[in-house]
């Protein structure tokens, strides 16, 4: 059932989400279909965490906001996870784009295809070439390899800050990773997109994330928005439920979809935690944050198609520092043509830019500081668009900024990280259910566990851990009530 916003709630679960980012959401139906009760609380209007999506000018316009490509891996995770339905609508993206002083290149983003281009374009020898690829695919997570990205790149194509920038910049989007990041961690994503190329939603996020509500609801998984979780519960050391505005809701388990530092610190408190456990939850680094212009066409206007994904970049070389300035010399361009809503009347034409941003540059802003820098992004956005579409400027009739700042107020991840925590944050994630049994998370930590993908997979992966113990708790019941009975 959906709780209304004023609605209390009386029931108690098996286990609470607080959280309905795509780990949130795929551990809630993963638990329901396994027969578990489930509560799902999520402090926005909506559900989707970054998978979102808003209208403006009544609907005309519809952006969305992390829909820019995936692996194909999302299609088995959605089919064995959700419905054939919601896997069915994922399809390949024809055309993904490089323009940047150093090279202009069109690829399918396949190893196939990447690989012709490091041969063709980049003069590398197919050995070299197929060595790297080797490299990556005998990566094991598992391994405690400290070669980083930098170190990768160098060994194979020393110098070449051309090539660095061909194989890292994408990744650099999809996820905040960097040249000092472990390069098991750039591996895993890498060779995860390189497979069979990048993917996107059909239909656009507004469908996926309804198509996952209504199967949700399907599975007798209840779901509360507007519900923001100031505390979890604990009780004898153990998670018992969280407070919905001052009230205590119960239940066997709570799983946390909000960012990890939060439900650490925040959520639960330090007092619950061992001074060893907070050693090493200090030590995790929040991600980056990104900035957004959402750039909508006029209703009946079209644009030329020039590529899906547009990795457009000014700075002369590939630098991590580059990719996170305030001046945007980097940006990706998502361009949404009518066929990623084709269920919509009319021809529907959007384009997005994203850049990555460091919360620092934005926070201490005054507001009219903060006007002026978001003006300033939107016009990087549209001198530069213009130059991929000539043109385009005078289709455009909406256009509008999203910062670090807005990213914090939507999704409450301290400092607006877009993809969670750094690396660090996996042990920390995995481990806190030791800490505090029945309390677990999944969420955007490390850069596996990040993206679409890594987050539904990791949602899946962390109810498997909710389930044990579940299951490890009704025993313990059953015991005491048998042992009762018997006396
Ligand atoms: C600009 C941008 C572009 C991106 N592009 C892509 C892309 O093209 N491809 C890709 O694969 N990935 C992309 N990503 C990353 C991807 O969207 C995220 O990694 C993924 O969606 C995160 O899912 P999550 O489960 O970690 O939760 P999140 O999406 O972080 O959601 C967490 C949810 O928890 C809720 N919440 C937090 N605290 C509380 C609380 N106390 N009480 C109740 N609810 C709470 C929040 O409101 C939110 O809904 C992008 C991200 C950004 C920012």
């Amino acid at each position: 059932m959906l709780y209304k916003k004023k609605d209390l709630i009386t029931k108690s679960y098996d286990v609470i989400i607080v959280g309905s980012g795509l780990a949130g959401l795929t551990a809630a139906n993963k638990l329901a279909k396994n027969g578990r009760s489930v509560l799902l609380l999520e402090a926005h209007n909506k559900l989707g965490g970054f998978a979102t999506w808003f209208r403006r000018q009544q609907g005309d316009h519809t952006f969305d906001i992390s829909l820019h490509g995936f692996p194909v891996g999302m299609i088995k995770t959605c089919r064995k996870y959700w419905n054939k339905e919601i896997a069915d609508r994922i399809h390949q993206l024809p055309e993904v784009r490089f323009i940047n002083p150093q090279f202009n290149v069109s690829t399918t983003f396949t190893k196939e295809d990447f690989s012709r281009i490091l041969v063709e374009e980049f003069g590398q020898t197919q050995e070299t070439v197929k060595a790297f690829f080797e490299e990556l695919a005998n990566m094991n997570f598992y391994d405690d390899d400290r070669m980083t990205n930098r170190d990768l790149f160098q060994k194979f194509f020393p110098d070449r800050t051309d090539i660095t920038r061909f194989l890292l910049e994408p990744i650099v989007y999809a996820n905040g990773s960097n040249l000092e990041d472990p390069a098991i961690s750039y591996g895993i994503v890498f060779s995860n997109f390189m497979s069979k190329g990048v993917y996107i939603f059909q239909g656009g996020t507004d469908t996926m994330i309804n198509m996952m509500k209504e199967e949700l609801l399907s599975n007798g998984v209840d779901i509360k928005l507007h519900t923001k979780i100031e505390r979890v519960l604990i009780e004898n050391g153990r998670a018992v439920g969280v407070e919905v505005n001052g009230q205590p809701v119960y239940a066997k388990s709570v799983l946390s979809n909000a960012n990890l530092k939060t439900t650490i610190e925040k959520m639960v408190g330090r007092d619950h935690f061992s001074p060893e456990f907070l050693d090493e939850s200090d030590k995790v680094r929040l991600n980056t944050s990104s900035c957004q212009v959402y750039m909508g066409i006029k209703k009946g206007e079209s644009i030329p198609r020039v590529g899906d994904l547009v990795f457009y970049s000014e700075d002369k070389e590939f630098s991590t520092d580059l990719l996170l300035s305030p001046k945007v010399g980097s940006q990706t361009f998502s361009i949404y043509y009518p066929d990623t809503r084709p269920h919509l009347p009319e021809d529907h034409y959007a384009i997005v830019s994203s850049s990555n941003a460091r919360w620092e540059d934005w926070a201490n802003l005054t507001e009219d500081e903060y006007k002026k820098q978001k003006e300033y992004v939107i016009n990087r956005a549209l001198e530069c668009v213009e130059k991929v579409i000539p043109g385009v400027r005078e289709k455009i009739d909406y256009v509008d900024c999203a910062t670090p700042r807005t990213v914090k107020r939507y999704t409450h991840h301290e400092k607006g990280a877009s993809f969670g925590t750094k690396f660090e944050g996996l042990p920390v994630s995995q481990n806190l259910h030791k800490q505090i049994p029945g309390l677990f998370h999944a969420g955007s930590v490390g850069i596996i566990m990040s993206g679409w993908l890594g987050a539904a997979n990791y949602g899946v992966i962390q109810s498997h851990e909710v389930d044990n113990y579940l299951d490890q708790i009704n025993k313990q019941i059953q015991s005491e009530e048998l042992h009762a009975s018997q006396h």
